[in-house]
């Protein structure tokens, strides 16, 4: 059957009504629907084939997964067909694409990295499935009110969303000392580009055993009835909007263990089916990796499932557990390594609580057989001071223990886990993370990918990204002149965009420069809104300074009770007020804070972006993975030498990335000495900028955070001021951004630059990635379908 004869009926049936006549949205649910149906064969062939031999499986409490249907019919070869199909009924692809919601069931990075490896995954054809939690909430919808941001809950599919698929028949009984619930998994079809291959991912509801308690019902216990009930739905009901520290802490235990007990049991049911009840063969045919320590409660709950009902000893269930689990580390940050307090497991899980105490006592033998002494054993326990360490169980347990960028794994390896590596140097390994080529140049950025296509005579690169690079040195000015007009129309659209979401108007010849990630004090927004201030403060003072005209471009969501990020939006927020309602400037700068950022506004951004902001101290930034995404668009890196940023001037060089600041090496000693009160009485424009903060020029509604703002570069009692470096690096921050700016008037020069980024962008991608982690961690074989 034609796709305009499969859309037709699933419109119909959706809606009641003929296409012509139905909604967007109605379309939207049609096409998604007849999609599901193209790929059904190929999904069920794939499963079957890859349950036979070696699997593995990416455990992650987080999946940002953003919109599915252009993602699809891409990967399938169905974008035109599509778009044929709706102009016969009356409907137009780009209106019916923008009804879909973003799946936002991730806070950031580490949750787009597991989206983007389940993609790569599948055009590798390699037998991978992701597990985790079908939120009903994901992260919260972001709106500014004054400037303040405010956090509205995400029901992201509550009218129906066809590309997931409840699978009653499979469901798991997870069981706590105070709760008794069933685990549903929702599968999602994950396609791949140019292949039949059609992966998994499974995510679990939490639901009642039963629907309702009738009993307490009957016997007039009617809020009994509903309170447990509620308690059930709890477990998967909300993303916690917070990827440093935790907070909620008994739900969110119940939920880590909710979704890794019921895909342990799904993944040893399959192994039993296939190869029979002896579990001790186990890891010859699957292997785990742990998305950060989220999942680490997988290890004692395989434990438990060895021992207690399949019948291994401790020896034999450890050996299996120490092949099966694979753990990558996303931070170095002290305060992000999730630890528990003993109490929560011996609530929640008593013989859990138990297997782990024994891992802990045989731990303390171990490490004393080899010699440690009692204080290095008691700071590297998995029990100590009645606090569960998720990454020392992770690291005991584990056979690969990896990094997310080169400087990562290399601090991790020195610091953060420094005495794992002492003992463990062979389960390191730096696994650089990428983003994939598909939704991040192909689908997002389609002018671009037919240059690319025209230019390489080939649409090869879109699974092969590193063939990009033999054409670095042909592009000649015909070449570098498209690029221009390419960036130039995308930025066009984008002012589009912008000033109906936003009703900011910008000027698509300016410059526009671009920060967007989750707003923390160590990605150093604040750092841009100083020079944003600043900029104002030097046109004002002189109006004949020759600048060139720019936008200012931030996104991000801060965590609900991260007061002082939260401060950085607001004073963001009042800056751009400030600029974007002054005449004297209004023609030459602007700034626009997008709202509720998330990966559909990161498709319109990104392709639009002339500068991609990097500028983490040195040493917090674990990778990044939008410093990847921008050089793939042709952004110019303005970077410190932090994460990722290291390798991408590696491949890069100098003269096409714009780094500067302290490094990572040498911020120890600086900080001995310094003194953040000098940098404000002595660079030039610093005292304006930080003064402005509270004598009234920029206004913060008496909530006091512009004081604290101010109060914690320049004198924080509790702990030493400015952390995070930035009236430190502020000096060489505008220098490179200032020469960066006037270096964009060559457009010919940096449309040049802009090409070796592009060009050069291949290890960035998630394929190159997945390959690394398939070959060095999985030992998997690719298994095509067909
Ligand atoms: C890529 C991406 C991120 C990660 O951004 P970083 O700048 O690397 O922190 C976060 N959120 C969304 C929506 C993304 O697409």
């Amino acid at each position: 059957m034609s796709l305009t004869e499969t859309l037709a009926s699933h419109v119909r049936a959706n809606s009641g009504r003929p296409a012509n006549a139905s909604t967007p949205m109605e379309v939207w649910q049609g096409l998604s629907a007849a999609v599901v149906d193209r790929i059904a064969d190929n999904w069920h062939a794939t499963e079957q084939a890859y349950a036979k031999g070696r699997m593995e499986h990416y455990f992650s409490a987080e999946f940002l997964m953003g919109r599915a249907l252009l993602n699809n019919l891409s990967n399938l070869g169905m974008v035109d067909e599509a778009r044929e199909a709706l102009a016969a009924a009356g409907q137009d692809l780009s209106v019916v694409l923008e009804q879909e919601p973003d799946a936002a069931l991730g806070n950031g990075g580490l949750g787009r990295l597991a989206a983007c490896f389940l993609d790569s995954c599948a055009t590798l054809d390699l037998p991978v499935a992701g597990y985790g939690i079908l939120y009903r909430y994901g992260l919260f919808k972001q709106l500014f009110e004054g400037g303040f941001q405010t956090e509205h809950p995400d029901p992201w599919m509550e009218e129906g969303y066809p590309f997931v698929i409840r699978r009653e028949e499979l469901q798991r009984v997870v069981r706590y000392a105070d709760l008794v619930v069933r685990a549903i998994p929702y599968d999602l079809p994950v396609t791949g580009y140019g292949t039949d291959n059609v992966n998994t991912l499974r995510l679990w509801k939490a639901e009642p055993m039963e629907e309702f308690d009738y009993d307490a019902f009957n016997s007039q216990r009617f809020t009994d009835a509903i309170v447990d009930r509620e308690r059930t739905m709890d477990i998967s009901r909300v993303l916690y909007p917070n990827d440093t520290t935790f907070e909620g802490k008994v739900l969110r235990v119940r939920q880590q263990y909710f979704f890794c007990s019921a895909s342990l049991q799904s993944i040893i049911d399959t192994y039993v089916a296939e190869h029979g009840n002896d579990l001790t063969g186990f890891a010859t045919y699957n292997a785990i990796q742990l998305n950060d320590t989220h999942p680490v409660l997988a290890i004692p709950e395989l434990m438990r499932l060895l021992m207690d009902e399949h019948g291994l000893g401790w020896e034999e269930a450890w050996k299996v557990v120490t092949k099966t689990f694979a753990y990558t580390n996303h931070t170095v940050l002290a305060e992000a390594l999730e630890t528990w307090e003993m109490t929560i497991f011996d609530r929640l899980f008593p013989r859990i609580a138990e297997i782990v105490r024994e891992i802990d006592r045989r731990f303390r033998i171990d490490m004393a057989e080899r010699g440690l002494d009692q204080g290095r054993i008691e700071y590297m326990a998995p029990v100590s001071g009645n606090r569960v360490r998720m990454a020392w169980i992770a690291c005991y347990a584990s056979y690969s223990i990896n990094g997310v960028a080169a400087l990562h794994t290399e601090i991790i390896k020195r610091e953060t886990l420094g005495e794992w590596h002492e003992i463990w140097p062979e389960r390191f390994n730096n696994k650089t993370n990428g983003v994939t080529p598909r939704r991040w140049l192909k689908q997002c950025n389609p002018r671009l990918a037919a240059l690319l296509d025209e230019v390489t005579g080939s649409d090869a690169w879109v699974t092969d990204l590193s063939v990009l690079s033999q054409f670095t040195d042909c592009a000649d000015d015909a070449v570098l002149d498209r690029l221009s007009q390419i960036k130039h129309a995308n930025k066009v659209d984008f002012a589009a965009w912008v000033l109906q979401r936003e009703g900011v108007e910008i000027d698509p010849d300016a410059i526009f420069d671009v920060q967007i990630k989750r707003l923390h004090e160590y990605k150093r927004q604040l750092l841009n809104a100083l020079y944003v201030l600043d900029l104002y403060f030097r046109i004002k003072e002189n109006p004949a300074l020759d600048v060139p005209k720019r936008v200012f471009i931030f996104g991000a969501k801060a965590a609900p009770g991260y007061i002082r990020a939260k401060g950085i939006i607001k004073l963001i927020n009042t800056i751009a007020d400030l600029v974007n309602g002054d005449e004297d400037v209004a023609d030459r700068i602007k700034v626009v804070f997008i709202h509720n950022y998330n990966v559909s506004p990161a498709e319109h951004i990104i392709p639009a972006a002339d500068v991609s902001e990097q500028i983490s101290t040195a040493g917090k930034e674990a990778s990044g993975t939008s410093n990847m995404k921008f050089m793939m668009n042709g952004a110019l890196t303005l970077g410190t030498l932090d994460g990722a940023n290291v390798e991408i001037l590696d491949a890069v060089g100098p003269d096409n990335a714009y780094i500067f600041g302290a490094t990572e090496d040498e911020l120890p000693e600086l900080r001995q000495n310094y003194d953040p009160r000098w940098h404000y009485e002595n660079v030039p424009g610093l005292r304006r900028v930080l003064d402005a903060l509270t004598d009234g020029t920029l206004d913060d509604n008496g909530s006091g955070w512009f004081h604290d703002l101010r109060w914690s570069l320049l004198e924080a009692g509790y702990e030493p001021a400015d952390v995070y470096y930035v009236l430190g690096d502020f000096a060489a921050y505008r220098e490179a951004k200032d020469r960066m700016a006037a270096d964009h008037a060559d457009s010919r020069a940096w449309a040049r630059r802009a090409w070796v980024n592009i060009t050069k962008s291949g290890r960035f991608s998630s394929d190159r990635t997945i390959g690394d982690y398939a070959r060095e961690v999985w030992r998997l074989q690719a298994t095509p379908i067909h």
